[in-house]
């Protein structure tokens, strides 16, 4: 049996990490939970799980959620009172490294996810991290302290759990190629002149992965993948320059690995983001999902192209990231964080989201091998720049 903390229970991961508990009881238990606004999805998740503790974002939602508990844990329940509600970075802390749990599944969106993984590292929990920032921002660090506290530090996106699998019986000092797959999202063939007229509801209309706002954007953008190149070289070991990316759009072929003999492994599954939670769950078992195989012969063919880094120079921002390292990995996913929230608010357009960036990315004050406070420090720097040019 398996003793879970889920941060980021109401999100899309969070959601289908459930799901997965929900048909593999004899498996899994929850054991505390995070949310951040939906209140609601927030406090019907806990009547049906019955973690001993959860928090929340702020202590508005703390009291709303206690308020909102006290009405609907009245009846069905088998004695389950309500479970210990804290709040803020702190609270989220406290589930990542709570007693009863033995693995964390990480799934808060952007640099919010550090602290708590540190807290979870620190506190010896397996982790299942799908929280992809947490590497970019402090990768060294972090698997610096996962080393040392013997922590196995599973992935939860679909592109490492696939290197991952296709690691698996073979030695990383034979690979030599990893092959990082995109969908390439919703403007692919979309000719650059038009960029300037992309909406946020095109942006939003993701072609083969239902995902949270802010990761469907990056996606549109290929942040996605430049934030993916980045979270390999750390999770992996591995230079930048071992990283090819290649646009699929069918997103059947979820990665792969390339070996020194020229033979290549992939892993390959239906798009969907339950084969990779339940992995990084349960490796190396493989449980049973309710997930059909693609149908190959309908699908007729797989088709792979390279990434267009004229339209989509996010990918040359993260391997300059990756190159450099220092603090220009946090600089460069913060200032993508706060201009991607803009972009979602309505209040600047598509192509200023690369502008942003890439004037963040040549300001910084660049330090080499930061500590998590040089981190931190730079991670603020790049908010607050972003926004005053916004
Ligand atoms: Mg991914």
């Amino acid at each position: 049996m398996k003793c879970l903390s889920v941060l980021g229970s109401t999100g899309s991961i969070g959601i289908s990490a459930l799901d997965i508990v929900r048909m593999h009881p004899d498996r899994f238990k929850i054991k505390a939970l995070t949310a951040g606004k939906n209140i609601e999805l927030f406090a019907r998740q806990i009547k049906e799980f019955k973690p001993a503790l959860v928090s929340v974002l702020d202590e508005k939602g703390a009291l709303q959620l206690s308020k909102g508990l006290g009405n609907i844990l009245t009846q069905n329940t088998n004695g389950y009172e309500k479970p210990e509600i804290l709040f803020g970075e702190s609270g989220f802390c406290e589930v990542a490294s709570f007693y009863k749990s033995d693995t964390v599944l990480l799934a808060i969106v952007g640099a919010a996810g550090l602290k708590p993984a540190l807290a979870a590292i620190q506190a010896k929990k397996q982790i299942a991290l799908a929280n992809k920032e947490t590497l970019v921002m402090a990768g060294e660090l972090v698997m610096a302290q996962a080393q040392k506290h013997g922590v196995k530090i599973l992935p939860v996106d679909s592109e490492h759990s696939a290197i991952f699998q296709s690691l698996a019986g073979n030695k990383i000092k034979d690979l030599k190629t990893i092959f990082l797959t995109a969908s390439g999202g919703p403007f692919r063939k979309k000719p650059f002149k038009e960029f300037s007229d992309i909406t946020l509801e095109d942006a939003l209309n993701h072609p083969t992965w239902n995902m949270g706002h802010k990761i469907t954007i990056d996606s549109a953008t290929l942040m996605n993948k430049g934030l993916e190149i980045i979270e390999a070289v750390h999770l992996f070991d591995v230079g930048p320059d071992t990283i090819e990316v290649l646009v699929h759009p069918q997103s059947i072929v979820h990665s792969m690995v390339g070996y020194k003999d020229g033979g290549i492994i992939a892993q390959m599954g239906q798009p969907d983001m339950k084969g990779a939670i339940a992995y990084a769950l349960s490796e190396p078992d493989r449980i049973d999902l309710k997930i059909g195989f693609p149908d190959f012969a309908k699908l007729g063919s797989l088709t792979f192209e390279k990434p267009d880094t004229k339209k989509f120079p996010s990918l040359l921002f993260a391997f300059e990231a990756c190159k450099k390292q220092g603090t220009l990995p946090a600089v460069m996913n913060a200032a993508n964080e706060v201009a991607v929230q803009a972009f979602l608010e309505k209040r600047i357009g598509f192509l200023d989201i690369f502008r942003l960036i890439s004037t963040a990315m040549e300001h910084q004050p660049h330090i080499d091998n930061p500590d998590l406070s040089g981190i931190i420090e730079a991670d603020q720097w790049a908010r607050e720049k972003v926004q005053s040019l916004i």
